[in-house]
């Protein structure tokens, strides 16, 4: 059963899963909050923002360090330097 959006109350809204282990518990949201919240709790792949996952930068902003270490991985990679990949650690 479909419910208005709980932030914002729009009537499109579509089912956020507070916690995948509890897939019977879904909080409605619309599109807009919903991206909203999910850029509160966990970065744009998903990952959680945990205090061991989160860097604060200076200005506020929050990066996910698993994200932060899969695009350095990937550069590297692009330019072949596996040498430092396995120094990096991921
Ligand atoms: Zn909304
Ligand atoms: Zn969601
Ligand atoms: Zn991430």
């Amino acid at each position: 059963m479909r419910r208005p959006c709980t932030v914002c109350g729009a009537m499109k809204s579509e089912a956020h899963h507070e916690d995948y282990s509890k897939p019977l518990e879904v909080t409605w949201l619309c599109r807009t909050c919903h991206k909203a919240e999910h850029r509160k709790t966990h970065c744009i792949n998903g990952h959680e923002y945990s205090a061991e996952n989160t860097y604060v930068r200076p200005n506020g902003d929050r990066e996910c360090r698993i994200c932060q270490a899969e695009t350095m991985r990937k550069s590297l990679a692009k330019r072949g330097i596996d040498r430092v990949i396995s120094r990096v650690g991921v």
